[in-house]
C-alpha cells in the first residue's frame, strides 16, 4: 500500500505544516491511513497526525470526513460528547501524491487492544457498562442532534482517553520528545513529563548549541546525547519507538479478525488488573459517516458489525449504528464477536450472518424480509414474465435482496436446520455467566438486535435502561426529554417460533 496513490511513508521525526508538527511515534492504521503521535510545536501538546492515502477516492472521502468532524467540533465546544475533537487539516506532498492530513487531541489505546489486552476473556461488566455508557453518549450526539450516522461503528474506531499501560504513553513517560529532522524548526526542545531541572538545562544547552551550529540531522543526536548525559539512555529513547512500533505490528494482526475458536489461549496471561484503567472512551473514524438525510453507498458497515436490513439491501438510519452497538457491548463482555459469519460450500457470507442472527434472535419477520423490495424489485416483480422473457437473469439482478436469502416460505434458501441458542442461555452456557447477570445483559441486548430498524431504542433510549442508567454512572447527567421505551418488542414470540422450527 507504500506506492502511488496509497499510503505516505512516514519517519520518526518528520515534520508536517512547515515544522509545525513532529512525528513521535506511530499510534495505528487503518484502511485509509496511518496515524503518527505527533509533538504540535505551536500548542506545545501532543496530538494525532492521521495521514490519508493519496488516491482521489481516499481523498473525497477525507473532505467529507473533514465537513462531517467540523460540524462535530462546532457542536461540541467543551468536548464532552465522547467523540474525537478534530483540531486541524492540510494537504501534504509526498512521492506517492498528495495526502489530506488530520490532526486531533490524542487519544489512547482503542478496544480492540483492550479486549486483546484481557485474553479475549472479556471485561468485568461494570467496565462494559462505563464504556457502553459512552458510547451511548456519543451516538447520541451524533444522532440526535447531528443526524449523523457513523456507519462504522467496531472496537478498532473507539479510542480509550488514555492508554491501558502508562509506560507506553509517551505524554507521561518522561521522555524528551524527538526533534526534527530537518532545518525548519530550530533546536525547540519542549518536555514531556517530569525531566528534572539539571537534566532540562543540559539539554537546552545542548539543542541550542546545535540550532546554533548544526541543526537538522545533529540536533537530535545532539539532544539524544544530552539525554543520555541526564540519565536518558538512548536506547530508552529508541526503545520507546520500538515498543510503540512492535505494538501497532500487533495491532495490524489484531485487526486480522481472528476467529474465536483461533484466540483462546493466546494472551491468557491477564497483565494487569484494569481496575486501574480510565475507561472513558471516545468515538473516532468518521470516514464513512453521513447524514441521515444525505447518503453515500448502500454498502456500509464491518462485516461483524453489519446490521440485517443492510444485508438484505433496505434502507437504513441512525438504527444501523445502535445495532453495531449491541454487538460491540457482547464482545466486550465475553472477548468474543457476536456473529462472525463465513461462507460455506453452498451458501455464502451473508447467508450465514442472517442464520446466525435468527439462530440467537429467532426468525427475521415478514415485514422485515419483504420491506426490502425496492421499487425497482416492484416493477421487476410485477413485471417478472415479461422481463424473463427478455432476460432470464433479471430477477437475479436485485442480488443482494432477500430473495436470493429466502424462500416464499421464509426459510433460507440453502441453510435449513437452524439450532436456536437465545442470548441469556448462551452467555450462562458458553462464557459462564450468572444467571442474573446473563438475564441483565440479554434484557439490555435483545431489544437492540430487533430485525425491524425502525422498532430498536434510540440510543437516548439506551442510556434510559436499567442496564446502564443504574450502573457505575448513573450519578452522571441523564439524557434530557427523552421517554422510556417499552423493552418487550415481541422477541418472546420471534424465540418461540424458530424453538419449534429447530425441534420440528
Ligand atoms: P482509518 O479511517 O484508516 O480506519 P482511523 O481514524 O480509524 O483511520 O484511525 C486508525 C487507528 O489509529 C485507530 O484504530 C486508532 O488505533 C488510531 N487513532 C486514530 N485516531 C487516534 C487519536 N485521535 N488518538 C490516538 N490514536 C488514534
Ligand atoms: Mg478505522
Amino acid at each position: 500500500d507504500y506506492r502511488r496513490g496509497g499510503y505516505h511513508a512516514v519517519r520518526i521525526g518528520d515534520a508536517f505544516k512547515g515544522g509545525r508538527y513532529i512525528v513521535q511515534s506511530k499510534l495505528g492504521w487503518g484502511h485509509f491511513s496511518t496515524v503518527w503521535l505527533a509533538w504540535d510545536t505551536l500548542m506545545s501538546q501532543f496530538v494525532a497526525l492521521k495521514v490519508q492515502k493519496s488516491a482521489q477516492h481516499y481523498t473525497e472521502a477525507a473532505l467529507d470526513e473533514i465537513t462531517i468532524l467540523k460540524q462535530i467540533a462546532e457542536g461540541d465546544p467543551d468536548g464532552n460528547k465522547s467523540v474525537v475533537k478534530l483540531l486541524d487539516h492540510f494537504k501534504h506532498s509526498g512521492p506517492n501524491g498528495q495526502h489530506v492530513c488530520m490532526v486531533f487531541e490524542n487519544l489512547g489505546d482503542n478496544l480492540l487492544t483492550l479486549i486483546k489486552y484481557t485474553g479475549y476473556k472479556g471485561l468485568p461488566i461494570h467496565k462494559v457498562k462505563e464504556l457502553c455508557f459512552h458510547i451511548l453518549v456519543g451516538l447520541d450526539y451524533l444522532h440526535r442532534q447531528l443526524s449523523i450516522i457513523h456507519t462504522d461503528l467496531k472496537p478498532e474506531n473507539i479510542l480509550l482517553c488514555s492508554m491501558i499501560d502508562p509506560s507506553k504513553d509517551l505524554r507521561k513517560s518522561g521522555a524528551p520528545l524527538i526533534l526534527p529532522d530537518n532545518k525548519d524548526v530550530k533546536g525547540h526542545v519542549t518536555f514531556n513529563g517530569n525531566v528534572n531541572k539539571n537534566q532540562k538545562k543540559k539539554i537546552r544547552r545542548k539543542a541550542k548549541e546545535a540550532a546554533q551550529g548544526f541543526a537538522g540531522k545533529k540536533a537530535v543526536e545532539s539532544s539524544l546525547n544530552a539525554k543520555s548525559n541526564a540519565d536518558f539512555p538512548i536506547d530508552q529513547l529508541v526503545g520507546l519507538a520500538s515498543v510503540n512500533r512492535s505494538s501497532n505490528a500487533d495491532a495490524a494482526t489484531a485487526s486480522g479478525k481472528e476467529h474465536v475458536g483461533s484466540k483462546r489461549g493466546s494472551g491468557s496471561r491477564r497483565r494487569k488488573t484494569l481496575e486501574s484503567v480510565d475507561l472513558k472512551c471516545k468515538l473516532v473514524d468518521f470516514g464513512n459517516a453521513c447524514w441521515t438525510y444525505k447518503q453515500f453507498t448502500d454498502n456500509i458497515q464491518t462485516r461483524q458489525y453489519r446490521c440485517p436490513e443492510v444485508i438484505l439491501g433496505s434502507k437504513y438510519s441512525t438504527s444501523a449504528d445502535l445495532w453495531s452497538f449491541a454487538c460491540i457491548c457482547f464482545e466486550l463482555a465475553t472477548g468474543d464477536m457476536l456473529f462472525d459469519p463465513h461462507s460455506g460450500d453452498n451458501f455464502d457470507r451473508d447467508e450465514d450472518h442472517l442464520a446466525l442472527m435468527m439462530e440467537l434472535l429467532g426468525t427475521m419477520p415478514r415485514k422485515v424480509r419483504e420491506s426490502t423490495f425496492n421499487h425497482f424489485k416492484v416493477i421487476t416483480l410485477a413485471c417478472s414474465h415479461f422481463i424473463n422473457m427478455l432476460c432470464p437473469f433479471q430477477i437475479a439482478l436485485g442480488g443482494r435482496y432477500s430473495r436470493e436469502f429466502f424462500n416464499r416460505h421464509g426459510d433460507l434458501r440453502h441453510i435449513r436446520r437452524l439450532r436456536f441458542w437465545p442470548l441469556d442461555k448462551v452467555l450462562v452456557e458458553k462464557y459462564e455467566f450468572s444467571e442474573q447477570d446473563a438475564k441483565d445483559l440479554a434484557d439490555f441486548l435483545i431489544p437492540i438486535l430487533e430485525f425491524v430498524p425502525e422498532k430498536r431504542p434510540t440510543a437516548a433510549q439506551c442510556l434510559l435502561h436499567p442496564w446502564i442508567n443504574a450502573g457505575p454512572n448513573s450519578s452522571k447527567p441523564r439524557v434530557p426529554d427523552v421517554q422510556s421505551k417499552v423493552t418487550d418488542t415481541g422477541n418472546s414470540e420471534k424465540i418461540k417460533s424458530v424453538k419449534e422450527r429447530t425441534e420440528a
